[in-house]
């Protein structure tokens, strides 16, 4: 896809033209620095004719106060206009990282299983990281350079433009090579981006995984697979550079084949006097002086490909649409009821059917126990619920309204989710439990105590203010989950989706997590994954589920008498 008429490059033109007349100025500060090359170069022509050859000693002092003030003017001009461009560039790049972090946070909860974290990363950062260093690069330089280049050719073709003709003969010479080098930076570049993505998820996933590691000696092996991810990288990156510093060799080639041109068609004019000394070194300084940007601009060229790599990777993250998609603002409903239905629900990941068929309702104000052997769906459901996944076939609904009729937040809105991976996040308890809602102290204290969370809130090194580690390692597995009891009291939804632990908490901590979740689930429709025989006793209803399918469903005593699956799982449990 071209780049000028991808959506993103609309928002990045779109932050370009915010800073128009920054990038005006910074462009006039470039014209007036790139010029000077050209100027110089001009001045050696009277330098060496008018004072130098014809005598003139008086001159001396203004020539040379004019090139000082020449270079002077070129130091000024080229700090002002780096500075500018860098600030501009570099918020372009911050937006862009802004606008796509939050384009990635609208898709799909699919999307994020296909892809690992640290791709995600890469792309979030490296790669705009990537296309805003050379941005920066290209802005605060290319404009320069460009402006010197045709100075410092116009000066050449004031000199002589047979001269400039010979001197630039070898340049046609060059496309094809260049070309071919270009191609090879950006595959190359393309390669390393990705070794990048997965160098990253190495990372990720051993700071994810350092207990398993530790406990399983995987030291070893997980350095060992870092190095390789490392070694890679090198030799990508070694690769990138070459490629990337041909470019300005090929260039090097070029003009040292001009100057041998030049000085052997028009050394012989200079001898036998038909140009001046002063003309030739206005032409040859001039020549000297377009080099280094040239070089600069062919190396420019070269990272332009890298950027393009990077840019390619960003679009097609920018490309993919979420398919979990809002109703359209008119036809959206508000959630009235909490009681909940599955109507012959289906879905399948891939070729595998998940959930075939559900179907069974949640009266309002009740509790609904799932059981199954593991893989059976019931996570599923509450995703389905949720909306992480839209199922193929059937719907669910919640007060008789199709839940794909609701706005995303209005939907999920309704419902606190309690499970066993409580997620808790690196900040304080109290941050944790508010999720930057305002609570009031009162409301925070009840819910602190119906959860037993008070309990223990004294052992904390601050209370409330104590943090909480990464993914909440500074509390223990019961600790996490009464803070997320009391989360969800905080949060005050009428439906609970409750998913019970199964790694076993000593029995006070079971004792008190159930006590709070009694209290939890009161007044409100709760669906509960449930382990314990207890909570399945005291539910209204059971639905046992089988393979994505409903396979019995009623009390507990109706569905003992029925001795059908749920007597087998309970009896699995060890249950009497
Ligand atoms: P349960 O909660 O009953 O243990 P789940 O609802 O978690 O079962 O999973 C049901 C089936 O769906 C399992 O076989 C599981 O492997 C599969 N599954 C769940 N999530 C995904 C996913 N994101 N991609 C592919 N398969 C999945």
């Amino acid at each position: 896809m071209s780049a000028s008429r991808h959506p993103f490059a609309r928002l990045w033109t779109g932050y370009l033209r915010r800073h128009l007349w920054w990038i005006v100025l910074a462009a006039v500060l470039m014209a007036v620095e790139g010029s000077t090359v050209g100027a110089l170069s001009y001045m050696l022509e009277p330098m060496f004719d008018v004072v130098f050859v014809a005598g003139r000693a008086d001159l001396i002092v203004w020539i040379g106060l004019a090139i000082f003030g020449l270079f002077v003017l070129r130091g000024v001009a080229g700090v002002a206009q780096r500075i500018i461009m860098a600030r501009v560039a570099f918020e372009a790049s911050s937006r862009l990282q802004q606008d796509l972090l939050a384009h990635v946070l609208g898709l799909d909860s699919a999307y994020f299983s296909s892809q690992s974290p640290g791709q995600l990363i890469e792309r979030v950062q490296g790669d705009v990281q990537a296309i805003q260093q050379i941005w920066t690069g290209i802005l605060t330089s290319a404009g320069r350079d460009a402006v010197g280049l045709v100075s410092l050719m116009v000066v050449a073709i004031m000199v002589d433009p047979i001269w400039t003709l010979v001197a630039i003969i070898g340049a046609p010479l060059l496309v094809l090579p260049s070309l071919i080098v270009q191609r090879y930076i950006r595959r190359k570049s393309v390669a390393l981006r990705d070794i990048a993505g997965r160098r990253t998820t190495r990372l990720d996933e051993i700071f994810h995984g350092i207990t398993p590691i530790k406990l399983n000696a995987m030291e070893a092996y997980q350095r060992d697979r870092f190095r390789t991810a490392t070694e890679d990288m090198v030799r990508a990156t070694v690769r990138t550079q070459a490629g990337q510093a041909t470019v300005p060799a090929l260039v090097d080639f070029a003009v040292g084949f001009g100057f041998l041109a030049v000085l052997l068609y028009g050394g012989p004019q200079i001898i036998a006097g038909e140009k001046t000394i002063g003309q030739f070194m206005s032409f040859f300084t001039a020549m000297s002086l377009a080099f280094q940007p040239l070089r600069r601009l062919a190396g420019l060229s070269a990272n332009w490909q890298t950027m393009m790599a990077s840019l390619d990777r960003v679009y097609a993250l920018a490309d993919t649409v979420p398919t979990i998609l809002e109703p359209p603002t008119a036809a959206r409903a508000r959630p009235a009821r909490s009681d909940l239905a599955f109507e012959d629900v289906s879905l399948s990941y891939g070729d595998t059917p998940v959930l075939r068929g559900v179907s069974f309702e949640v009266p309002q104000g009740t509790t609904t126990a799932l059981v199954g052997l593991s893989g059976a769906g019931k996570s599923t459901l509450f995703n389905v619920l949720t909306r992480l996944v839209d199922p193929v076939g059937g719907r669910a609904t919640i007060g008789g309204q199709d839940i794909r009729d609701f706005s995303i937040a209005d939907l999920r809105g309704l419902f606190s989710v309690v499970s066993q991976e409580t997620l808790l996040f690196d900040e304080t308890l109290r941050e944790n439990l508010t999720l930057g809602r305002p609570v009031s102290d009162a409301d925070m204290a009840r819910a602190l105590e119906a959860a037993h969370v008070s309990d223990f809130l004294g052992d904390l090194p601050a209370g409330l203010d104590s943090p909480a580690g990464p993914r909440g390692s500074n509390l223990s597995g019961g600790q996490r989950q009464r803070v997320a009891i009391a989360r969800a009291l905080l949060r005050d939804t009428p439906i609970l989706l409750l998913d019970e632990a199964t790694s076993a908490l000593d029995t006070k901590s079971e004792r008190l997590v159930q006590q709070a979740l009694t209290r939890l689930s009161a007044n409100r429709t709760t669906l509960v994954i449930a382990h314990r025989l207890s909570t399945v006793r005291d539910a209204d209803q059971i639905v046992v589920l089988d393979q994505g399918r409903v396979a019995e469903r009623g009390s507990h005593d109706s569905l003992l008498a029925a001795k059908g699956l749920y007597t087998q799982l309970h009896g699995l449990q060890g249950a009497p």
